[in-house]
């Protein structure tokens, strides 16, 4: 089956889904994104995703392309032509199409709308359940504005060129104090030896992630506590446990830190029962056509 984008108001093949050479996207970067799960034929999060677009396109001063309703549908809509039941939804958008000039375009220009849908490996899911995956670490290169989810992602396009050269799922980036930020396109935590989940406060230097403040419900309802606050590298290196979210990995286990093996080298049993139960406790928006 052929694979269908939405580009500005229609539905089109993949190869003919394109924009314009002048889009301020693809020239500055100036454009901001969100991508949801699609678990089981529904929507992960969407409320909290379309909060953080709204908060994303506020800082950049960029206008919604359509309304927030009409953007739903829209990401329903690419879901259902893709036949994704357990995938991702991408949306992109950009400040348009306008001669290049930094500043931003004079007059009324419409931002540039792109949602893609595709499928994932249910069994690749698996696999990273059940054997969890190997990071690295790598210097923080990026801006400051980290907070935006912007697709200015240069600086993790180089992290995770790192990673997958050193055989690695992902790069754990760290501040010039040498503690760690993020993931390269995650949340990154820890679990002490007590069981306590330490993650970095999200005010400042990190993306506010979606699965990241899910987790957060989730051990608020589960009584296990959350710590936020900055941790080094050598601290991550001797935890008990050790994860990563994203909307795209969900919580998953990272057994590997460099050269360091964390605790017996398998899931730790904290991230394994979140990750099995995740699904059960987040917002799921149905599809309606499964
Ligand atoms: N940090 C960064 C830098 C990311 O790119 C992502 C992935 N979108 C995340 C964290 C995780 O955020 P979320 O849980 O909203 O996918």
């Amino acid at each position: 089956m052929s694979r269908i984008a939405y580009v500005n108001g229609r539905y089109l093949p993949h190869a003919d889904a394109v924009v314009h050479v002048e889009d301020r996207g693809f020239q500055f970067a100036d454009g901001v994104y969100e991508v949801c799960e699609i678990w089981n034929g529904q929507i992960v999060d969407m409320t909290r995703h379309l909060d953080r677009l709204a908060r994303s396109l506020n800082e950049l001063s960029m206008d919604w392309p359509v309304e927030r309703r009409a953007l739903t549908m829209i990401l329903r809509e690419t879901i259902r032509r893709n036949r994704v039941k357990d995938g991702l939804v991408y949306l992109q958008i950009t400040r348009g199409q306008a001669r290049r000039d930094f500043s931003f375009p004079k007059g009324k220009v419409p931002p540039t709308l792109v949602v893609t849908a595709r499928s994932s490996d249910p069994k690749a899911a698996l696999k990273v359940g059940e054997e969890g995956i190997s990071v690295i670490t790598t210097p923080d290169i990026r801006w400051e504005r980290v907070d935006i989810k912007t697709v200015s992602l240069l600086p993790q396009v180089l992290a995770k060129e790192k990673a997958v050269r050193a055989g690695a799922k992902e790069a754990w980036m760290f501040d010039k104090d040498g503690f760690v930020t993020e993931g390269a396109s995650s949340n990154a935590w820890i679990v002490s030896q007590d069981g306590t989940l330490i993650t970095r406060p999200a005010e400042k230097g990190i993306l506010r992630g979606i699965t990241r403040a899910a987790i957060m419900d989730y051990a608020a309802a589960n009584g296990i506590t959350v710590e936020e606050r900055p941790f080094t590298i050598e601290e991550a290196k001797a935890a008990r446990e050790a994860f990563i979210t994203s909307a795209t990995m969900t919580a998953s286990p990272v057994v590997k830190i460099d050269d360091s093996v964390i605790g017996n080298g398998a899931p730790g049993s904290i991230v394994s029962d979140m990750r099995a139960r995740f699904h059960e406790a987040v917002e799921k928006l149905a599809l309606s056509v499964y």
